[in-house]
């Protein structure tokens, strides 16, 4: 399954960073193209049952789905695909073609702020 790939990929990357921050992520955002076709709900149900026991277990995933976008011909305009009404909105041709679908990028991730973290506590006192 796609989503299950995506999922696993995308573990491992926000393992990576929790390692790196030391420190539990508690949600990240994504965003991909339309094109990818990403099921939110397939994803985040398949990232939730890879994330079981891991530091990454009960983490919010935000997916946002990026418009496709195409370049205008005539005028040269960059503009957001609208599939109802595929003109340039610049010059109302519809004489354009289409850009790459935006690929998946892990956007950001969030951390848990830990207050009582024994390392915190320990620089506290060094202070
Ligand atoms: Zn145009």
């Amino acid at each position: 399954m796609h989503e299950g790939m995506i999922a696993q990929n995308l573990l491992a990357i926000i393992l990576q960073h929790a390692e790196e921050h030391n420190a539990k992520p508690t949600a990240a955002r994504i965003s991909c193209g339309k094109l990818y076709a990403v099921n939110d709900e397939a994803l985040c149900f398949a990232f939730d049952a890879l994330a079981q026991g891991t530091s990454c277990e009960g983490m919010q995933l935000q997916i946002e789905h990026k418009p496709l976008q195409a370049h205008c011909k005539s005028c040269s305009e960059t503009f957001n695909v609208d599939f109802a009404k595929p003109k340039c909105p610049n010059c109302e041709k519809g004489d354009f073609e289409l850009l790459p679908d935006a690929p998946l990028i892990l956007e950001e991730i969030e951390f848990e702020e830990l207050p009582c973290n024994d390392w915190q506590k320990n620089k506290t006192h060094q202070e």
